[in-house]
């Protein structure tokens, strides 16, 4: 049986492989090869396999035939060059580089000029007739081989080179000569021989061999470990070998090597953007040694090699339809390809390079919408820091909601409000947030909090205002009364200014700049395509008019949760809700709640107006009520004048009311159950205000939602009382409302007997902040402290409460869905938890059959891009 086959070969306009081979060849090899096969210059060469790669990870040796067949290509090598390797008269040099599917950069290994030694060296200067490049080229491969291969640190060869060109009194490298290069070359093989104990290779077969063995090692070694946990690559790619003939940047001023991108990577505009270095080699560009020119001077240095250039680019865009990311050699005038990839880019450019490319007819519509990348475009969102700033960062939380803000430190929502209103920027750091500090948040640039996780109550209001937030910043020790925080050896005091970055969770002492988010017509247009191409539904988490236009104008359909508790915060209305909550009996509860139903209808009013023909879930109460009890004697006061009840029986209430577990007590349905008049009032406040706008033409599709729900009975009893109410409402208006009674699947008994829950509920939506909460047995609260290092650990892949626990939580929903929908056929089921807006998780959603997705409103257009994404990708 022959061997399989390891390697191949590149060259005179062939190439064994191409470029869809990725996979076999890595993304350099497959580049290499596809350039070839299109007739751009590519200085000949071969690639060593992936497969050969994990083969020799497994048996710690090559696999069977590669060695022969890489001696094989060698010889071919030689013949499409005219030069012999290890040859004393004009020596064939070859590059190393690994390869591997993916760009991993600067992650592994390269060696440059191998086949050099104090023989060959001769027969290079002879044969190019100039010394000095010769000296420069060997002095290069000591230092680069003595460092990947034989693990000499770096900084040792450099810091001879500094000397000579400080002895020289000379600035650049370019100006040592021969000579001195020669004496170079001696001094870095006695670093050699000084850190190892051997002599510099000679033999130029084993330099290969060795060279080999150090790109494949290089795929285990720690940085490139890291950066595959990192990007999610799979350990068992491998990566390949490229063996390519070397051409030269180093052989004088006609000489030369760049990078450029097709089109800019930053805005994305259709212009050849680039570095250039005369004189050099690859790496010098990359190492920062010497400052590159802009690639439009080639135009005026080398006109011609810059025309082929051109013509190069144009073909290698067209020919792969995105922008690409190129690395050449100019040699004697000569122009020769090194590489070709899709090159990276931000969101902006992202955006920009689809949308022009779907113009100018080189992509479909389909391909333009993949090309933008839902994680990335919420950088387009919000405001940045500007990537020139350098700044120290002085802690790191959870990046809570993206963005950045600068502002003043305050210590209280109040605060907060107040310095706002004096037309100050503040930044709001507390330990943890509560209903209660709403106002001071609106106020706020940001939010900053010690404590708390990704559905923390800072961090979902903060999310759903589109304001940034860091949570759980555990370093921050904070003395509210005091007015101070301190991190370590800093301490900030209220007014002092601090930037924030919530993309990041980075708080930095200080002002930075910062960046305004453009939302481009380009931006709105691929949107637009993208719901061309979805088949879920994407709602928003809003709770008051003014978020819901923004949604709105964001593209959400609608509302897939109206948290209603937040309302009751606002303004006067707490006193009246803190009234009802202390009421002694019924009687007073149903006093109290009089004063607050007003205030709800009006909400609801607002709301619905703004949702104009789009449905509106709105969820009735669901947080503990200790949340809203009064804290301090003052406001306890203020309770005591306004219901008469004397203050000590009121504390004592208050006392009674508290809590050892809130989030598993006496909150959500629990509540409805036990007080109906709550959420009775609730009722009449949201078909009172339908029956409203819909007398003044506004077409209202409300969906009442029960939380909580673990029981069917706890929805049957209450879904009898909102038909109940709403029954009544309509008949005094003499009307009919569309309305829908629904619940929220939160808790893994709800899910578990959605079949029964489907009896009564004629939507679901899935709660996955409670949901994961309670299956992973995990306080939402509470674990921000240390699930980062579950997630470092690799327990958790990601943050659950961030992107779905697709083998817990996910079985769940999963089980949710379909028990419903045996019950129900028609169930309308969606999302609400803050997944709704994480990629990852809408791709989940669209595979367990979700119609819908509901996040907040700056996330709605990173869902309807993620749907698309779903859809295209027939997830
Ligand atoms: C949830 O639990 O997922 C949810 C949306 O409700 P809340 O975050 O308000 O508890
Ligand atoms: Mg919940």
């Amino acid at each position: 049986m022959s061997a399989k086959k390891f390697v191949y070969f590149f060259g005179n306009g062939k190439a064994e492989g191409d470029g869809k081979d990725k996979n076999l060849l890595g993304g350099k090899g497959a580049g290499l090869a596809e350039m070839t096969n299109l007739g751009i210059p590519v200085p000949p060469g071969f690639t060593i396999t992936t497969e050969a790669c994990i083969e020799y990870q497994k048996k710690h040796g090559y696999p069977e035939g590669m060695w022969e067949q890489t001696l094989e290509a060698m010889k071919k090598l030689e013949e499409a060059v005219g030069k012999n390797f290890g040859s004393t008269e004009n020596p064939l040099l070859v590059s190393v580089r690994s390869g591997a599917r993916v760009s991993m950069p600067g992650m592994m290994d390269t060696v440059l000029n191998l086949g050099l030694n104090d023989e060959t060296v001769k027969g290079l200067a002879k044969a190019s007739g100039n010394e000095r490049f010769a000296y420069d080229s060997y002095r290069r491969f000591i230092q680069m081989f003595g460092d990947v291969v034989l693990g000499v640190d770096h900084h040792k060869f450099e810091k001879v080179l500094r000397k000579m060109k400080q002895d020289r009194n000379v600035e650049s490298d370019t100006e040592l000569n021969a000579e001195d290069l020669k004496q170079l070359v001696a001094e870095y093989k006695k670093i050699v021989e000084d850190e190892t104990g051997k002599p510099f290779p000679q033999d130029t077969t084993k330099q290969l061999e060795f060279a080999i063995n150090a790109v494949f090692n290089s795929w285990d070694n720690q940085r490139a470990k890291t950066y595959r946990k990192l990007n999610k690559i799979p350990d068992d790619w491998g990566t390949a070998v490229n063996i390519v003939a070397m051409v030269f940047g180093n052989m004088g001023d006609d000489c030369g090597t760049g990078v450029a991108f097709t089109r800019n990577p930053s805005t994305g505009e259709k212009e050849f953007f680039g570095e250039f270095l005369i004189n050099a080699q690859g790496e010098d560009v990359v190492a920062g040694i010497r400052t590159p020119e802009p690639i439009a001077r080639l135009k005026d240095e080398m006109p011609e090699v810059f025309a082929q250039l051109e013509d190069v680019y144009k073909k290698l865009e067209t020919h792969y339809k995105d922008m690409q990311d190129i690395e050449f050699t100019v040699e004697r005038k000569k122009l020769y390809m090194l590489q070709t990839r899709s090159g990276k880019r931000t969101a902006k450019a992202a955006v920009k390079i689809a949308y022009d490319m779907f113009k100018e007819g080189l992509i479909d519509k389909k391909t333009a919408v993949l090309r933008v990348l839902p994680e990335q475009v919420d950088q387009l969102l919000h405001p940045m820091i500007d990537p020139k700033e350098k700044y120290a960062t002085i802690a790191k939380g959870l990046p809570a909601s993206p963005g950045a803000a600068v502002g003043k430190v305050v210590f209280s929502a109040e605060d907060a409000e107040k310095m706002a209103a004096a037309g100050e920027k503040v930044i709001l750091v507390r330990n943890e947030t509560s209903p209660e500090d709403i106002g001071g948040m609106h106020a706020s640039e940001g939010i900053l909090t010690a404590t708390g996780g990704m559905t923390s109550h800072a961090a979902v209001v903060a999310r759903g205002m589109g304001k940034c937030c860091v949570a759980g910043c555990g370093a921050l020790k904070i003395d509210e009364a005091k007015k101070v925080f301190t991190v370590g050896d800093n301490v900030v005091k209220e007014g002092d200014f601090i930037t924030i970055n919530g993309s990041t969770g980075e708080v930095i002492l200080g002002k930075v700049t910062l960046i305004e988010p453009e939302l481009s017509g380009e931006f709105a247009e691929i949107l637009k395509w993208a719901d061309e191409f979805r088949t879920l539904g994407v709602r928003t988490n809003a709770d008051t008019p003014h978020d819901s236009k923004i949604a709105r104008d964001f593209g959400a359909e609608g509302i897939g949760l109206c948290r209603t508790e937040h309302m009751f915060f606002d303004g006067d209305r707490i006193d009246a809700v803190r009234e009802m909550i202390l009421a002694e009996n019924e009687e007073g509860r149903r006093r109290a709640l009089e004063k607050v139903k007003p205030y709800q209808k009006e909400d609801f009013i607002g709301i619905f107006k703004a949702m104009d023909g789009l449905p509106v879930t709105i969820r009735l109460l669901d947080p503990p009520l200790h949340e809203f009890i009064p804290h301090t004697d003052e406001d306890i006061q203020k309770v005591a004048d306004a219901s008469g009840i004397p203050f000590d029986r009121l504390q004592k209430k208050a006392e009674e009311l508290k809590e050892f577990n809130p989030m598993l007590g006496h909150r959500g349905c629990r509540l409805g159950i036990t007080f109906p008049e709550i959420y009775e009032m609730q009722v009449y406040a949201i078909m009172e205000a339908a029956c409203k706008v819909k007398k003044e033409g506004v077409k209202v599709l409300p969906e009442i939602m029960i939380p909580l729900v673990g029981h069917f009975k706890e929805l049957s009893i209450l879904k009898e009382m909102v038909n109940r109410v709403a029954e009544e409402v309509m008949n005094s208006y003499n009307d009919k409302i569309e309305y829908l009674v629904g619940t929220m699947i939160e808790l893994p008994r709800a899910a578990l007997t959605a079949d029964e829950i489907a009896e009564y509920a004629e939507f679901f939506s899935f709660g996955t902040n409670d949901l994961t909460q309670t299956t992973l047995g995990l306080s939402r609260d509470d674990s921000g402290k240390f699930l980062p290092e579950y997630v470092d650990k690799g327990i958790y892949k990601e943050d659950p409460f961030v992107s779905i626990d697709v083998s817990g939580v996910g079985q769940l929903v999963e089980l949710g869905v379909t028990k419903g929908r045996k019950t129900r056929p028609n169930l309308k089921t969606g999302i609400c938890g803050e997944h709704g807006g994480d990629p990852e998780s809408i791709y989940f959603c669209q595979k367990v059959g979700l119609n819908y997705v509901s996040c907040s409103p700056y996330r709605v257009p990173v869902a309807r891009l993620a749907a698309a994404h779903a859809a295209l990708k027939n997830i």
